[in-house]
Parts: C-alpha cells; sequence; structure tokens
C-alpha cells in the first residue's frame, strides 16, 4: 500500500458513548472480524470486559475499498477514561484523524471537550460523528447546536449513526478516507520510526507499537533508539488484523508491531524515535512525550501475610505490562510488609487491585488513596513525598506544594448551584463558567488534587443525579498549609492510618477517622482510647469501652455443631487482624473508600 491509501485514525468519545462497540461494527464491516463473535473486541483484559471500560489502546489494521481503490485503515482504539488522558494523547500522535463520537441522547459531557482539544492541539481532522441515533431520547439537533457552540463545528458536516444497528457505518468509512489526510512521510527519507506504545506478550516479549514516519522498515534491519542510544535487531515486523500478522516490512506511513529482544517494557521508552544504527547522526528524534507521571499513592498490603512474595511477583509482571505503575517496599508496623504504589489515578488504582485478584487471585488490603507532595527543606532541598508518614517535622520544612488540577464539569442546569458549593467547599477556584446550550453550563474549577482523590467524583454524582460529568487535567503545583494526621491506639501511633490534611479540614477529618475506628474496632477485654493527632495535639477523641460477655456465651448450651461454627468463625477472623501494641485491629480499617467506578 503507498502511503496515500493509508489511514490512520483514531476513536475519541466520552467514556460509554460508543467507541469499542462503533470499533467492532467496523472490523466486521470490513470483514476483518466475523459477525456475532465476541462483543468489544479491542478490549482484551477481564477488567475491561467485566467494567465494560477501555484500558490499554488497542490497534487494528482494517482494509477497505471505496470507488474499486483498496485503503489501508489503521484504527487506533483509546481508553476515554480521565486516568488514561495520557495513553490517548500518545495513541493520537501516531494519527492524522480521529472519529469525534457523541452519544445523540447524551450530548457533549466532560471527556468530549478534553479529548477535542488534544485532537486540535496536534492539528489533526476532526470527523463529528453523532452515535446511538437509535436510542428514542437521541437529540440530534440539539447534540449539533452543542457542536457549533463549543467547537464551531458546522452541523451539516455532523454524521449520523447507530454502532448498534449498523447505519450509516459505510458512510463513516467513506468519511474517514476523504477527509483524514494520508500520512506524510516520504518512503525515499531515512528509516525514522515513532514508538508510541508498547505492551508484554508471555510468548513474544515486548511488543512494540510504532507508526513507521519515514522509509520503510523491515526484517532484520537493525535499528536504534534515540533516547537510550541502545541497538536492536528487529526480529520480526507485523500488524494487527486483528490477531498480530507477520508482514515482513511495514512501509512509510503504515502502523504495525516490532520485535526486538526487549525485556521489558520499560526499555521501550513511549515516544521514542527508532532509526537505522548506521544512519544514526543523519536522523532527528521525534518531539517525544513526558513520561507517565503517578498522581495516586497507596500502600498495598497482602490480606494474608504468607502470601508478600506472591504479591511481589504478582506486581513485578503487572508492571511488564504498564510501566505506568510505580512500585516500592515499604512496611509499617501495622500491616507488616507491603508495597507503595503509583498510579496515574484513581480507576487505575482499582483496576491494577482488581486485576491481582482476577489474574493472581491475591487478596490485597488497599490504605486510602494519598497524592504526592513537594516539600521545600528550611535547609533549601526539595524532595516529593508520596507517603504522608514521612512528612518531616514541621520545623524543618520551609513550605509544602500540592499538585492541583483543572476540573471541566459538564451538567445539566438544574443542578449547578450543588455543584458551585461543592467545588468551593474542596477549595476550587472558579476559572469558568458558561453554558453550551440553553440548558447546560460548563465549569471551570481549578482544584487541589488531594481533594478530588477523596471522593470527588461520588459527590459530584449524587448532587447531581449522576448527569455531570468530569474530566481533569494535571496543572501547576502550589503551596497549600498542609498537616499530618496521625492515629493513636491506646497511646500507640498506626502508622498505616497516617493521612496528610489541610489544616482547614483536619478537626473534621480527625473526628470521622476516630469515629470510623470505634465502629471498626472490635470491643476487647480492656477500655481503648483512639485519638488523632496534630503537631502533637490531640484533635479528636473516642473511647471504647471493655467487653464483658464471650462469643460462646450467646450459645450456651446450644449444640456443639454451632459452637464449633462460631469458633471457626472467630479464627478466620482472628487471621485478619493486625495488633497495634495490644489492641487487635481488622485489616479493614485500613482499607481505602472504595474508587468512584
Ligand atoms: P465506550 O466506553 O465508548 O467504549 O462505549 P461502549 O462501546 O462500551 O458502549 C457503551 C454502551 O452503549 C454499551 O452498552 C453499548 O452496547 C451501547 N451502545 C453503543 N453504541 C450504541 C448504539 O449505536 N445504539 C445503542 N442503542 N446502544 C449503543
Ligand atoms: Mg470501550
Amino acid at each position: 500500500f503507498p502511503a496515500e491509501n493509508v489511514r490512520n485514525f483514531s476513536i475519541i468519545a466520552h467514556v460509554d458513548h460508543g467507541k469499542s462497540t462503533l470499533a467492532d461494527r467496523l472490523l466486521e464491516l470490513t470483514a476483518t472480524i466475523r459477525r456475532g463473535g465476541p462483543a468489544q473486541y479491542l478490549d482484551k483484559l477481564q477488567v475491561e470486559k467485566d467494567r465494560g471500560i477501555t484500558v490499554k489502546a488497542q490497534t487494528v489494521t482494517l482494509v477497505h475499498e471505496i470507488d474499486s481503490k483498496p485503503y489501508l485503515l489503521n484504527l487506533i482504539d483509546t481508553p476515554g477514561h480521565v486516568d488514561f488522558s495520557y495513553e490517548v494523547s500518545r495513541s493520537l500522535s501516531a494519527c492524522q484523524g480521529v472519529i469525534l463520537l457523541v452519544d445523540a441522547a447524551q450530548g457533549i459531557q466532560a471527556q468530549t471537550v478534553a479529548n477535542f482539544y488534544l485532537a486540535f492541539e496536534l492539528d489533526l481532522a476532526i470527523i463529528p460523528v453523532l452515535n446511538k441515533i437509535d436510542v428514542p431520547t437521541a437529540d440530534p439537533e440539539r447534540c449539533k447546536d452543542q457542536l457549533q457552540n463549543m467547537f464551531d463545528i458546522d452541523p451539516d458536516s455532523v454524521l449520523q449513526v447507530s454502532a448498534k444497528t449498523g447505519k450509516n457505518l459505510p458512510e463513516l468509512l467513506r468519511a474517514v478516507i476523504e477527509h483524514v489526510p494520508p500520512p506524510r512521510g516520504s518512503k525515499d527519507a531515512k528509516l525514522q520510526v515513532l514508538l508510541f506504545d508498547c505492551f508484554f506478550d508471555e510468548y513474544r516479549g515486548v511488543i512494540c507499537l510504532v507508526e513507521v514516519i519515514n522509509g520503510v522498515l523491515q526484517k532484520g534491519d537493525q535499528v536504534i533508539s534515540k533516547a537510550s542510544g541502545k541497538m536492536y535487531d528487529v526480529l520480526q515486523v507485523g500488524v494487527f488484523h486483528p490477531e498480530p500478522v507477520p508482514t515482513g516490512s511495514l512501509h512509510t506511513g503504515q502502523v504495525g508491531y516490532i520485535i526486538t529482544g526487549m525485556k521489558t517494557t520499560r526499555e521501550a521508552r513511549i515516544g521514542d524515535t527508532f532509526c537505522r544504527t548506521r544512519e544514526e547522526k543523519e536522523v532527528e528524534a521525534l518531539p517525544g512525550f513526558r513520561p507517565a507521571k503517578s498522581m495516586v499513592y497507596a500502600g498495598l498490603y497482602p490480606l494474608d501475610a504468607s502470601e508478600f512474595d506472591l504479591l511481589r511477583i504478582a506486581l513485578e509482571k503487572l508492571t511488564l505490562n504498564d510501566a505506568s505503575i510505580a512500585v516500592a517496599q515499604e512496611a509499617t508496623a501495622a500491616l507488616g510488609m507491603g508495597f507503595r504504589c503509583g498510579f496515574l489515578g484513581l480507576l487505575h488504582m482499582d483496576v491494577v487491585t482488581q486485576r491481582l485478584e482476577q489474574e493472581y487471585n491475591l487478596k490485597v488490603v488497599v490504605t486510602p488513596p494519598t497524592v504526592p507532595y513537594e516539600v521545600h527543606h528550611e535547609n533549601g532541598t526539595v524532595e516529593t513525598i508520596s507517603n504522608p508518614s514521612q512528612m518531616p517535622p514541621s520545623h524543618e520544612v520551609a513550605s509544602i506544594l500540592e499538585p492541583t488540577v483543572i476540573a471541566t464539569i459538564i451538567t445539566p442546569q438544574e443542578y449547578v448551584g450543588g455543584l458551585l458549593t461543592l467545588c468551593s467547599a474542596r477549595r476550587g477556584e472558579q476559572l469558568e463558567y458558561t453554558f453550551i446550550d440553553d440548558a447546560r453550563a460548563l465549569l471551570k474549577y481549578r482544584i487541589p488534587l488531594p481533594e478530588i482523590v477523596t471522593g470527588f467524583y461520588d459527590e459530584l454524582k449524587s448532587k447531581s443525579s449522576g448527569y455531570a460529568s468530569l474530566d481533569y487535567e494535571e496543572d501547576k503545583w502550589v503551596a497549600a498549609d498542609v498537616v499530618q494526621l496521625s492515629i493513636r491506639v491506646n497511646g500507640e501511633p498506626v502508622d498505616a492510618m497516617t493521612t496528610l490534611v489541610h489544616r482547614s479540614k483536619s478537626l473534621r477529618a480527625g473526628k470521622d477517622a476516630v469515629s470510623r475506628f470505634r465502629d471498626i474496632l472490635s470491643r476487647q477485654l480492656f477500655q481503648i482510647a483512639i485519638q488523632a493527632v496534630v503537631d502533637n495535639r490531640v484533635i479528636a477523641r473516642e473511647t471504647l469501652s471493655a467487653m464483658r460477655k464471650d462469643v460462646l456465651a450467646k450459645c450456651y448450651g446450644g449444640d456443639v455443631s454451632r459452637k464449633r461454627k462460631l469458633l471457626e468463625k472467630q479464627k478466620e477472623g482472628k487471621k485478619r487482624m493486625k495488633r497495634v501494641g495490644n489492641v487487635e485491629i481488622p485489616q479493614e480499617a485500613f482499607v481505602g473508600k472504595p474508587g468512584r467506578s
């Protein structure tokens, strides 16, 4: 296929607007997979199937003919979720155009806005498409108005499709071929290859997804990484159709995979440029990507301490495939040995812990999520703290910076009041308040990230009956009056419960923590004092009085098997207890609030 017959495109949309379903239909339409096969073909991970979300971006090559001319279409499926906008932007850099998909019943949502701007900034061709027009509540005219108001898109250029019934999909493929420009590279120029994603395959090792920007890449070529200077032999080249199919070469503008004998995905630097070893000096590096940064941290501990090694091995395997998980070993008095892990966001954290359960059969305790803080010491040094209990004493600290995000919220007008209150309670600073049509508002706020990771999304959903949508992007770090809040049980600090909170919130947080702790602790034979402490001052306290009756008293004279069952249950419970001083604490006390999915 000459480059002028190649189209590299992606589908971008708010979550649930139908990207994966549309991708499936396009695969069927081009006879890449057979009709009636498994749904969401490109969603390969079990968590993706369970949650119906796309986590890893996938790539597939389709062949489609119009006016009896064959075209090679490379479809790059992107995750639509806010945590993964990093993956969206790197997938987009291998494209020349996008299908901007909007659910015709829902209209423009927060991630539609974020994704539009990602594509717009990369100068990609944008094909506006309304999906789900088969749904009775679909309101295409309102959606077209919104597209025009928000993005200046001509209503007449908007296609209306149904990924469910297949309506207008051939027209959509035609629009892709007509409106997405072919890749710009030249086959005669020196080889220049963009590495835009990678994953680990148990049998084949590291598989790199690449776009050949210039020249032709062949099996047997020797290439060099511009980022690391390491040399690799190209052992295999191919495309996904939809399974990997070796092709021996990739021509200018084509998207496909290469296998090079890399050992781990950490070696594959996303955004890297490969060129021929002997042409290293003459070929320039493509503009790279910024590396993914951990924005949410949590401790992961095995529920059963004897499974520590299994957890270590499982995390090693997961990070082989997902280099965006940061892992460091840590130990706390209460929970024993475990790992401090960094994630792109809350959903990413949920997905990883779910994969540990599903793919490795491991039960883990996940401590409440925290964010990194930048600590400026009195002596001038700066460090990033990812574990609240490592915060240095306040007299050594000159200032603490917290990360903030720019949050975009789209909501029906009737919920605006409640959401303004929510955002200001979360220390938000209003940047924009506009209307996208006569009934829907767009709010833009700068909000500290610690406020976002502590249940912001759940509150947003409950204050808007589920109708508001949220997207956010990292913004600057700002100085904040942050204090360390620790919990003591009978005078002993419970290190795994230490958190960092804004001073204005410390009293509330302290009270909540001790009362939650009191409800969870089982009564024991002595009195227990639970205290919340800031700067060595007790700011909240609860007391749990001593227990009188033992478990078996309840079934005095009862039958033996019932007694045994109770004792067994108690033993089972014991395994899950952690001891702090002389107090036994059930593991659930350390578990973070459930995520937001
Ligand atoms: P994604 O999150 O954007 O990948 O969305 P999915 O493809 O997973 O679709 C979300 C839901 O919308 C699924 O239940 C689909 O079956 C449904 N869906 C997708 N396209 C259509 C459509 O054109 N019509 C109808 N009625 N439902 C659709
Ligand atoms: Mg999907």
